[in-house]
């Protein structure tokens, strides 16, 4: 049997024919040339219909399924038309391809279905690509998805940011967190303001006025975009990104002072002391919770700053807004006087979010505190699980399991 065979089986276009197969050059590739059917007609980008022919450009690749740890390219020379309902020349369009993107429709969707159930990086590993290709694969898919399907009711909405490109470049992502449904619904480029309303230009106001609930973190422009797009939603603010913030301005403390101990030829009692003071207590083993017990002792920065951090979570126990607030000010004024410069940074934040904060237990009594800490971690599990990124983990704490999840019944309709 014959590639040709397989791909006319699995992979087959009117109008156009596979021609042959063969290895590349670099002995690692299969290479399958792909040419228009004789008599057939190239088809306008623009308006997808039929046009005459103008000229060909060169040719191009489109990566397909990698096959045996071969990767596997369809070779195709792009057509012009000169289309006189859109009244311009313009490239063809052809039925595996979507615009400038470099992979098939076919490769896409398949390294989007892997993408569901493998982190995008782990993705990438397995199938020889980059996390780029990937990003591209998963955005074609989820941005077809939104064209192509009538969305139900939205719940509830989580809002993301994602790094990639060595911390240059950043992605918004906006999952879809209902009790029954967790998918990411959009992807953009950059995390602007206009970035994030994109989505909602696609859903449309209809849909996002009857959006419940909405988690995402402090940036600036999405709580913007939330506040113009859904103002009757409860906004909530993931409390991991808080508690991730927290944990970087304390490494932040510790490492100053670690280095500076080091400079005054002090005794090096932080030396290795980073995750002790990361992780949560409970989380620690035995000896390590000895060590931390003994570090405490000291009368440092890092120390001050541990001890805030952790008085701090007593705030997610409370029940009642106001006394929740109460707490939250009381923090905040605690911090202030530290002379700890990131911790107060943290305050100073805290408190100009203060409503969003509290929010969280506002949604609590509407909800119920289960509901709103399965739509939290929900979020979280969803976002996190997508980027195959270490730096989310580094912030000291770990995605909750399934189980622990499902235990959640179904939130009321607000
Ligand atoms: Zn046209």
């Amino acid at each position: 049997m014959e590639l040709i065979t397989i791909l006319n089986r699995c992979h087959r276009f009117p109008g156009f024919v596979y021609q042959h197969a063969h290895l590349g050059a670099d002995k690692k590739t299969i290479e399958v040339a792909v040419r228009p059917r004789k008599g057939s007609t190239a088809v306008c980008s623009r308006c997808h219909l039929p046009a005459p022919g103008y000229d060909q450009l060169a040719e191009r690749r489109f990566e397909f399924i990698p096959l045996w740890g071969f990767l596997v390219f369809l070779l195709y020379t792009m057509r012009r038309v000169d289309c006189r309902r859109c009244g311009v020349v313009a490239v063809e369009e052809v039925p595996w391809g979507d615009g400038k993107r470099t992979l098939t429709k076919a490769y896409m969707l398949f390294l989007a279905r892997w993408a569901r159930r493998l982190s995008w990086k782990e993705t990438a590993e397995a199938f020889r690509t980059s996390w780029d290709k990937v990003f591209d694969a998963v955005e074609h898919v989820v941005t077809f998805g939104l064209e192509h399907r009538v969305l139900g009711q939205i719940d509830a909405i989580g809002v993301d940011e994602i790094q990639y490109a060595k911390g240059h470049k950043y992605l918004t992502l906006v999952y879809q967190i209902d009790l029954d449904v967790t998918r990411l619904l959009w992807v953009g480029r950059e995390r602007t303001i206009e970035s994030f309303r994109g989505f909602f230009t696609v859903i449309g106001d209809e849909l996002a006025s009857k959006i419940v609930f909405v988690c995402s973190d402090m940036w600036e422009p999405y709580l913007k975009v939330i506040r113009e797009k859904c103002s009757e939603a409860l906004h909530i603010l993931d409390r991991f990104h808080i508690v991730a913030k927290m944990n970087k301005a304390l490494d932040e403390v510790r490492a100053g002072e670690s280095r500076r101990m080091a400079t005054e030829g002090r005794v090096p009692v932080l030396r290795k002391s980073r995750w002790l003071l990361l992780k949560r207590e409970e989380n620690l083993k035995t000896e390590q919770r000895f060590r931390l017990r003994d570090l405490l002792r000291y009368n440092l920065k890092t120390v001050r700053a541990y001890l805030l951090k952790e008085a701090f979570q007593q705030l997610w126990d409370y029940n009642s807004p106001a006394w929740a607030g109460k707490f939250l000010d009381d923090w905040c004024r605690q911090v202030m006087r530290s002379r700890i410069e990131p911790m107060k940074m943290i305050a100073r934040s805290l408190r100009q979010h203060r409503e969003l904060i509290l929010n969280y237990f506002r949604a609590q009594k509407l909800l119920s505190s289960g509901v709103v800490e399965g739509l939290n971690n929900k979020a979280k599990v969803a976002m996190r699980k997508s980027y195959g990124f270490r730096t989310f983990r580094s912030a000291g704490h770990r995605c909750k399991t399934g189980a622990e999840q499902g235990m959640i019944a179904k939130p009321p309709r607000v």
